[in-house]
């Protein structure tokens, strides 16, 4: 199928109120383009070189976010053009991230990515230490970020039930924090899974291979 007739049938699949992150790591800019030209303008990239390589070579007007575990010391790459950080797991990174958009005068969107998975993840935020740094930021300490919601990756695997508790856990979070300070963002739901990241709440997707097909090396 091509990625005309993919990217209809993601569109078609989704609410009104949900947000589609078109996740094009790993595809070359011919297909980033001919998906922005089907209307897309949010596109999802997991690495900073990769992103920093596409950037110059696509419209201006298209908003980035950033997907993938970003290192502190490679903040400064994007800060001048990144729309949302979504992947935002320590207190160090967010407060790195406060620091180069200040230098750039803007600010810069965030969503905290928290553990939800029961398998083994290297990153992401412990539910409490989201807490406390939400906290942090409510009480004025990042000026130049804008925590708009939470982001979480399920488990891989083929048990529904299993991926359901687990979406349905973030969904927790972000109602209770929700209620201290209103959130817009809720991301979960990937190409496998978004119709039931859809169902347990989410009002954002990040869509790869569903739109772009199959990546040839795993990312
Ligand atoms: C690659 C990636 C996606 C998209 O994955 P697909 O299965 O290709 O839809 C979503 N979120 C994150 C964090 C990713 O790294």
């Amino acid at each position: 199928m091509s990625i005309q007739e993919n990217y209809n049938i993601v569109k078609s699949r989704l609410p009104q109120h949900v947000e589609l992150v078109a996740v094009s790591k790993t595809h070359p800019v011919s297909a980033i383009q001919e998906v922005y030209d089907l209307g897309q303008r949010i596109f999802g990239e997991n690495k900073v070189q990769e992103l920093s390589e596409k950037y110059p070579l696509l419209p201006k007007d298209i908003q980035w976010h950033l997907i993938g575990h970003l290192q502190t010391n490679k903040v400064k790459f994007i800060a001048e053009f990144i729309d949302t950080i979504q992947s935002v797991d320590s207190e160090k990174l967010i407060r790195e991230i406060n620091k180069e958009a200040a230098k750039h005068n803007r600010t810069i969107k965030v969503l905290l990515q928290v553990k939800i998975a029961e398998e083994e993840t290297k990153f992401g935020l412990e539910t409490e230490e989201a807490k406390i740094l939400y906290q942090k930021y409510l009480s004025g300490e990042f000026p130049n970020i804008l925590i708009t919601g939470l982001m979480g990756m399920a488990t891989f695997t083929e048990d529904e039930n299993q991926i359901k508790k687990e979406f349905l856990n973030l969904k927790k979070l972000f109602d209770e924090l929700n209620q201290q300070q209103p959130l817009e963002t809720l991301s979960m739901g990937m190409s496998d899974d978004f119709p039931i990241a859809i169902e347990c709440g989410a009002n954002s997707v990040r869509v790869g291979s569903a739109i772009f097909g199959r990546r040839d090396y795993s990312n």
